[in-house]
């Protein structure tokens, strides 16, 4: 079954839940070419969201996307990022245009400010409209920023709607589910979950949480990855970006959606993986 669909932000795209991380695809020969034939299996699984950035792999991993999409452009909702040190108006309009060379194409579905930059944040919203109308970008979004710098962003923009916020979101960091989580699904900002397995921090064998996952994987004839996308996605205003460079992995993520998980099952995953009661900084990596 293919990946299931959802409505992204307040716009009227239908975006899939979980998309396509690229941070370190970079390296060796074999490598990339692993990577990219692992993008393209999740593109054929209907994994269309792909997240890449300037800054991964200094455009390798932009290069190695253009390689993975081919002349699947058009069907790819295509995602990059700005670095904050180019987020000045000018450097932000530069840096556009050479993630675009990177990638092969005339346009990306999204932009992010990458996280929070020394420039102003009017300045870069303004060269990031400045895209949008000139057809180089169609939405404007933003990563890493916590419920302020994201109220200051929403106002920063004079024509355009900030459509996402890309935050760092997973079982041993639920942080988001107090604030940020809540204002976003007002506002009709998708939340993009990136390390959905916490980079390389998935629960320890033997823990309390690794049994409980394996406990609710086994019920539904699922595996624990597949429950911890599913249970990161409950909600219909959050979307996942997993990275995954080996076929095996990529195909076992993509039914991660389309069943749901029981209430008492979701008490369960509170207990395993506690969100906490109080307010945290906004983690990230
Ligand atoms: P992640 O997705 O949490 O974890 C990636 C790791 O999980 C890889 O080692 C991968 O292995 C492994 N994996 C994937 N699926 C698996 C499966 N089914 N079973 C076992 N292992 C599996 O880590 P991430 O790369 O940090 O985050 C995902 C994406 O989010 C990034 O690639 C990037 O696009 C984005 N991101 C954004 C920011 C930001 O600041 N906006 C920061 C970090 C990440 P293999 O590769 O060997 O398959």
């Amino acid at each position: 079954m293919s990946v299931v669909r959802r409505k992204f932000g307040w716009t009227d795209v239908e975006v899939p839940v979980l998309g396509q991380g690229t941070w370190m695809i970079e390296g060796s020969r074999n490598k990339e070419q692993q990577a990219v034939e692992a993008l393209q299996l999740g593109l054929d699984l209907g994994l269309t969201h792909i997240d890449t950035a300037e800054m991964y792999g200094n455009g390798r991993a932009e290069e190695l996307t253009a390689k993975a999409m081919g002349k699947r452009r058009s069907s790819v909702f295509l995602v990059s990022k700005v670095l904050p040190s180019n987020a000045s108006y000018d450097g932000t309009l530069r840096a556009c245009e050479r993630s675009l060379n990177r990638l092969g194409t005339d346009w990306l579905d999204l932009y992010l400010l990458h996280w929070q930059s020394r420039y102003p944040i009017k300045e870069t919203m303004r060269a990031m409209e400045t895209l949008v109308t000139e057809g180089c970008v169609r939405f404007i979004g933003v990563s890493n920023l916590d419920l302020d710098e994201l109220k200051k962003a929403q106002q920063a923009l004079r024509h355009e709607r900030l459509v996402c916020n890309q935050v760092l979101y997973h079982l041993a960091d639920r942080g988001i589910e107090r604030q940020l989580i809540p204002y976003c699904v007002q506002q009709q900002i998708a939340v993009v979950a990136y390390s959905p397995f916490g980079h390389s921090d998935t629960p320890s064998s033997g823990s309390r949480g690794r049994n409980i996952l394996a406990d609710i994987a086994r019920k539904h004839g699922r595996t624990s990855r597949q429950v911890i996308l599913n249970f990161l996605t409950r909600n219909a205003g959050v979307f996942a970006i997993p990275k995954a460079s080996q076929n095996k992995h990529v195909r076992e993520n993509s039914e991660s959606t389309g069943w749901q998980l029981s209430e008492s099952e979701l008490e369960a995953m509170d207990q395993g993986f506690p969100a906490p009661d109080y307010d945290v900084p906004l983690g990230i990596l």
